[in-house]
């Protein structure tokens, strides 16, 4: 019978997921599709409970459901690190439940590890955000025992609470806040050796830097965990579109990465835990980077 995967959000049209896993699919010659489903925050309970009498086989889960989903889902239905960050990107069905995974925590971890070769350890970390992925970045980041991170985010309130459940579980890790404004981290950048960007500033045309630009070094190795979806990232002189801080930062010989590595790697991660085998990382990153070429 024919396996059944999808991803849920709202909005969804966006999502580069589907593209993504059906050419992985294909490509394995699995019989499987997998589908866009846009699922309104107040629609999530009965979708849940409908996804489950259906059976439908996996599902990836993103903005604005992932928090709203842990809170559904049992304890017992939850991988640890899920539960620990309070967010499901990852759905499967196991004997009629359906379980909760976060895979962006792993995705992150080998986009830093792996694409952009960064080793945090003994390195300052300025990680900009408070929300679902710069938890996920920041719990995969105290892992790897950085000498310190700094969080700076628009909402104090929201870097302060991130900063203490950071604190409270990875005590060894140095954990600061630092005011979001552009001098502060201005003067932050200075002395730090890695950037991330885990704000939404960058995914809607028009957006502002999150950083003063003229603030990155050359030494600097910066991650932005924003990915290029819309037209206004285009890449010039014919190079792959990515995001005009990454382009920023490179102008000034820093090391840049946008989200794509990290979209691609939670994309693996969940289709690990779904097919139990390893994914087709090449053929799925081949996709991505065709449909952005096409959009923009
Ligand atoms: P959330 O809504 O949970 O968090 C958004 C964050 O961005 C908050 O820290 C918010 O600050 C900040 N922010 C929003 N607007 C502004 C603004 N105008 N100025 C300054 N800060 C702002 O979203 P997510 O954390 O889930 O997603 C954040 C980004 O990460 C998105 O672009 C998303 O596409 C990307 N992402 C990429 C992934 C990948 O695989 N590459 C995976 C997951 C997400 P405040 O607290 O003040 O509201």
């Amino acid at each position: 019978m024919t396996r059944v995967f999808g991803v849920m959000g709202f909005p969804i049209s966006h999502s580069l997921s589907p593209v993504m896993h059906n050419a992985a699919f294909q490509a394995l010659g699995l019989d499987a599709i997998y589908a866009p489903f846009e699922v309104m925050p107040r629609q999530l309970s009965p979708v849940l409970q409908g996804l489950q009498v259906m059976g439908v086989d996996g599902l990836n889960v993103t903005v604005p459901l992932k928090e709203r989903l842990a809170r559904l889902l049992s304890r017992t239905d939850l991988d640890p690190i899920a539960l620990t960050l309070g967010a499901v990107n990852t759905l499967v069905q196991r004997d009629g439940r359906l379980v909760g995974y976060n895979t962006d925590v792993e995705g992150f971890r080998r986009a830093l590890v792996e694409e952009m070769r960064c080793d945090v350890r003994k390195k300052r970390v300025l990680l900009l955000g408070a929300g679902g992925a710069a938890r996920a970045a920041a719990w995969a980041l105290a892992q790897l025992g950085p000498e310190a991170l700094w969080v700076a985010n628009r909402t104090a309130m929201h870097a302060n609470r991130l900063a203490r459940w950071l604190r409270r579980h990875t005590p060894r890790v140095t954990i600061e806040v630092v005011p979001f404004g552009r001098r502060s981290t201005a003067k932050a950048l200075a002395q730090a050796d890695v950037l991330v960007n885990a704000t939404s500033l960058g995914l809607r045309p028009g957006d502002a830097l999150p950083v003063d630009p003229s603030a990155m070094h050359k030494r600097l190795m910066v991650f932005d965990v924003v990915y290029p979806v819309r037209p206004s990232l285009q890449g010039a002189g014919g190079r792959a579109p990515t995001t005009a801080l990454v382009r920023q930062a490179r102008r000034r010989g820093a090391c840049a990465i946008d989200g794509l590595a990290m979209l691609l790697y939670q994309g693996a991660e969940s289709f690990r835990l779904w097919w139990q085998r390893e994914p087709p990382l090449d053929v799925m990153r081949r996709a991505v980077e065709r449909a952005i070429r096409k959009n923009n």
